[in-house]
């Protein structure tokens, strides 16, 4: 710590942990799959070590869980921490899209063009996992586009942690996202029309809470010796 070098071990971890996050907000890794550490030293060709570390990182993360004993898995979000996800969500990406001019969307039309291509094409031709992927990866474009990094970085993990969300708890099997709202955002974005393209935002980000089946079963609130002395 201290130094701001970059040394071959933080590459290699951050390299396993981009791995990992990819597959696990691609759904090729399940909530509660068990990360076995000589297999992801096999198939990344990495050391032991390095995965270790990786593995770590992605605990703080909240993207795995380590429990003692048992070993790595990839993390299982209660409903509590979903609504909570979707409330920080709410907050950052109204942030992110407070800070996006229309010199910032003139500056990236490129990018966002070629983007809704893709993500129509994926819907299109719906191959569920190309979709997964495309849906998510608009909006951390938006982080990159707003040009502040931190907000672009909390939602970076705020997106992995939905993808582990929307595999546990989406009630249908339809893609969470719809490419029409985001084709709102960015069309009121270009126009300088800020106010509108929070709101879609803020009622997409509901929609897509809304497709979730959170009705965790709360801890009963009962007082046994009270029902048995009923009896
Ligand atoms: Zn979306």
């Amino acid at each position: 710590m201290g130094s701001r070098t970059v040394t071959s071990k933080q590459i290699e971890v951050q390299r396993i942990v981009d791995a990992l996050s990819k597959a696990i907000a691609q759904h090729r890794l399940r909530p509660g799959t068990r990360l076995i550490e000589a297999q992801i030293v096999e198939a990344l060709k990495a050391n032991r070590n390095h995965v270790q570390s990786a593995l770590q990182r992605l605990a703080m993360q909240r993207i795995v869980t380590i429990e003692p004993n048992r070993g790595a898995l990839v993390s299982q979000p209660s409903a509590k921490e979903a609504r909570d996800v979707f409330a920080a969500r709410r907050a950052i990406e109204r942030a992110i899209v407070e800070s996006i001019t229309p010199e910032a969307m003139r500056e990236h039309r490129q990018r966002t063009a070629a983007h809704m291509r893709s993500e129509r094409k994926a819907t299109n031709a719906s191959d569920r996992r190309d979709i997964v992927r495309e849906l998510s990866e608009f909006h951390l474009m938006l982080g990159e586009i707003s040009g502040n990094t931190v907000l672009a970085e909390i939602l970076g993990n705020l997106m992995v942690r939905s993808s582990l969300i929307v595999a546990l708890y989406q009630r249908n099997d339809q893609p969470a996202c719809a490419s029409d709202e985001h084709e709102q955002i960015v069309s009121a974005l270009e126009q300088g029309d800020r106010d509108k393209a929070i709101r879609v935002m803020i009622e997409h980000l509901d929609e897509l809470e809304a497709q979730l089946a959170l009705e965790e079963l709360a801890e009963p609130e009962v007082d046994i010796r009270q029902i048995l002395s009923d009896l």
